[in-house]
Formats: structure tokens, C-alpha cells, sequence
């Protein structure tokens, strides 16, 4: 009876959801319980952190290495920090998103 009310099936992959690892993802039919893979490629939040990505990103790349550039000092080793740059807020986001949108399934008490 108690493994009846946790089991559970991916609505977009129809994988059986396991006891931790599940998330509620908005889509345009509603809330959509789904399994990690499928919420790490839903496409809303990708394009969500990556907007954030460009936006932070930019003002860290201008911040930090804004004088360099400017200058036209901006090496060929600057080149790989900048994409490097965005990627840090764009995994933040990404993380955050799936943090908020995990599910904690009740039968274990919530833990
Ligand atoms: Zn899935």
C-alpha cells in the first residue's frame, strides 16, 4: 500500500519515478511531475538560465576583465575565461530551478 501511493511515472518520458529525485516542471497543460533527465532538458528553464547566463555573465566579463578588453590587451588566454565566465551563472540557475521544482515524496515523511 505505501509503495502504491510513491509509484509513480515520468508525464513526459513515462520512466517509473524513483523516491527522491522527482520534479514538478510548469508546462503549457499544467504542472508536469517528471524525472531528472527530463527536467534538466526542459527547454523553459534552459532558456530561462541561459538569459540569466548572458545577462550575469556580461557584467562579470565587464567587470572583471572590462579594462583588458577595452584596452585591446584581451589575450588569447582571456578568450576561454569568458564563455567560462557564463557558465557559472547559467549552472546557478539551472540549479536553483531544480531545486525549487523538486518534488519531496510524502511517504517517508518528507525527508
Ligand atoms: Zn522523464
Amino acid at each position: 500500500m505505501r509503495e502504491a501511493s510513491i509509484a509513480s511515472n515520468c508525464q513526459r518520458c513515462h520512466r517509473l519515478l524513483g523516491h527522491r529525485m522527482n520534479f514538478v516542471v510548469k508546462s503549457s497543460a499544467g504542472d508536469m511531475l517528471t524525472c531528472m533527465k527530463c527536467a534538466l532538458s526542459h527547454t523553459p528553464m534552459l532558456r530561462r538560465s541561459a538569459a540569466i547566463a548572458l545577462v550575469v555573465g556580461f557584467v562579470q566579463v565587464a567587470v572583471n576583465q572590462g579594462d583588458l578588453i577595452i584596452a585591446g590587451d584581451a589575450s588569447s588566454a582571456l578568450m576561454w575565461k569568458i564563455p567560462l565566465t557564463a557558465l557559472i551563472p547559467f549552472a546557478v540557475a539551472t540549479f536553483g530551478a531544480l531545486t525549487n521544482a523538486r518534488r519531496i515524496a510524502a511517504a517517508d515523511g518528507g525527508r
